[in-house]
């Protein structure tokens, strides 16, 4: 696929408005296009992310440890009961919880 400017466009990760999504770059202009695919998957992402964000989560405590419930519409990305996570430490206030795939 070529982009107006003469350059080829090539499939690369890209982080748009904080979501990590596949899109087409120009390797020339870095002009960015979404194949139907790829837009399908962002806004479905997008979405998810912004149902998330509508309210603020709060640390409850469970026995001696501390907990988060996750919103049931995380199993659209096949978070579910029972399945195994990663959890890693980005900075001090911030972790990324991995799900295996
Ligand atoms: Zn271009």
């Amino acid at each position: 696929m070529k982009c107006g400017c003469g350059g080829k466009f090539e499939e690369k990760t890209q982080e748009i408005q904080g979501i990590k999504c596949s899109v087409m770059a120009c390797g020339s202009c870095q002009e960015i296009i979404f194949t139907l695919e790829q837009s399908k998957a962002y806004h479905k992402l997008r979405q998810i992310q912004d149902e998330l964000s509508k309210e603020t989560k709060k640390i409850s405590k469970i026995g001696n440890s501390m907990g988060i419930t996750l919103p049931t519409k995380l199993k659209e990305l096949g978070f579910d009961i029972g399945k195994s996570l990663d959890m890693r430490i980005l900075d001090s206030r911030h972790i990324i919880i991995e799900l295996f795939t």
